[in-house]
């Protein structure tokens, strides 16, 4: 499993593109490759991101996850389709989220570009997740858990065959999420706040309790508010630094290999 770190930056970060990760690996005998999450500027990160081949980006995902409908996560989605078209992709695009989805998927395509999906040439599938229901992501097994956030966001595990992601999207990690972080390889968690009681989203302090309560081998930190990460970096690092498993402050275009 490949887990590069298209973005990692908040809503309004005018420095780091949005938390964005794009996941490649075996799915049976098959390279499979989702994207997690596209937000308002992750679409162009991707296209620009040096820890990514120019076949990935050539040829994009094969799935796209979108973990809740604010901005930050979705509103990427008509520049990535536009450039897929215009890269001249053929191949299917399956799209995952939760409930809604492909209502609020068409609404953003539409009123960037009206005539867009009516010209697509390949074709646009959206698949609605539901929480605890497994499912099917680019031929990888998966499954969603409800977070605590301010709006309906799903945290997501990704299994791959050498590899099993946790990918927290927006939010503290509820019990469920926890569930899901069980044993995995590397667990993706925003931490917005340093300490835990930020409204509607988790903390660094949570993130690091979550990966170790869960015996995962890694944690990786995004999303975390850009005031904080700017001025008190160097303390998030040594935070991470002094957990018990691998824990780290990915930047944009990081690789993390299993
Ligand atoms: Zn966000
Ligand atoms: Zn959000």
């Amino acid at each position: 499993m490949r887990v590069t770190f298209v973005g990692v930056g908040e809503a309004f970060d005018e420095c780091l593109p949005n938390t964005s990760l794009f996941v490649a690996g075996m799915a049976g005998e098959s390279r499979r490759t989702v994207l997690l999450d596209c937000g308002f500027t992750a679409a162009a990160a991707f296209f620009g991101c040096p820890g990514l081949s120019d076949s990935d980006r050539r040829d994009g995902p094969d799935a796209v996850w979108i973990s809740h409908f604010h901005g930050d996560h979705f509103f990427g989605l008509p520049y990535l389709l536009a450039r897929m078209q215009e890269q001249g992709r053929v191949r299917p695009l399956f799209l995952h989220g939760g409930e809604g989805l492909a209502t609020r998927a068409g609404q953003v395509v539409d009123l960037a570009y009206p005539n867009l999906r009516a010209r697509l040439d390949f074709e646009l599938v959206c698949l609605e997740a539901r929480p605890e229901v497994p499912l099917v992501m680019a031929g990888f097994a998966a499954r969603a858990a409800v977070t605590g956030h301010g709006a309906p966001c799903l945290g997501l595990r990704l299994e791959t065959r050498f590899g099993v992601l946790y990918y927290g999207g927006d939010g503290a990690p509820t019990p469920a999420c926890r569930d899901l972080a069980s044993g995995c390889t590397l667990v993706v968690q925003e931490g917005y706040g340093i300490s835990p009681g930020v409204a509607g989203h988790g903390s660094v302090a949570e993130a690091v309790e979550t990966a170790e309560s869960a015996w995962a081998n890694a944690l990786a930190v995004v999303h975390v508010r850009r005031e904080l990460r700017r001025e008190r970096g160097e303390a998030i690092r040594r935070t991470l630094a002094g957990a018990s498993i691998r824990a780290f402050l990915p930047e944009p275009g990081e690789v993390f290999e299993a």
